[in-house]
């Protein structure tokens, strides 16, 4: 078990789940506080421990009881956007690529590229990802393609 602030300041103090500022000050038992989450656990290593990461006590809370949920930023325009932690998840195991969202011009396509590259780093720094786009059926299709 590490130290929260070892954790805190590891992830810049911002939540893996949410990708909001989490305020180091905060009390540990407030909704907004930080909190370690136990993380991903690493491929091929089952029941292990995951890289412990930094999470508001809330979104914690939540991802012991559902599937984590990562946001599409609201800014983008994506169409049928793919569930981020699903399939980064399989990209994680199996490699290979995913349709993650479809969009209507090719600019809101390299808009959600750079943005889904961007909250990945921060999300799954440990998986190498691509992103490419396809025009098909009138729209452009943004694939994410691990290694
Ligand atoms: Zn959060």
């Amino acid at each position: 078990m590490s130290d929260l602030t070892e954790v805190g300041d590891r992830d810049g103090w911002r939540c893996w789940l949410c990708d909001e500022p989490v305020d180091p000050d905060a009390s540990v038992n407030a909704d907004r506080g930080p909190s370690v989450d136990s993380g991903p656990v690493p491929k091929g290593k089952k029941g292990g421990a995951g890289v412990e990461r930094l999470a508001h006590r809330a979104c914690n809370t939540r991802k012991g009881k559902i599937a984590p949920v990562v946001p599409w930023s609201p800014d983008l325009f994506v169409v049928d956007p793919a569930p981020i932690v699903a399939t980064v998840d399989r990209l994680g195991r199996k490699g290979g690529q995913e349709v993650v969202a479809r969009c209507p011009s090719r600019s809101d396509a390299d808009e959600a590229a750079a943005w889904l590259v961007d909250r990945l780093s921060r999300f799954a720094p440990d998986l190498a990802v691509t992103t490419h786009i396809e025009p098909g059926g009138g729209q452009f299709l943004l694939l994410l393609r691990a290694g």
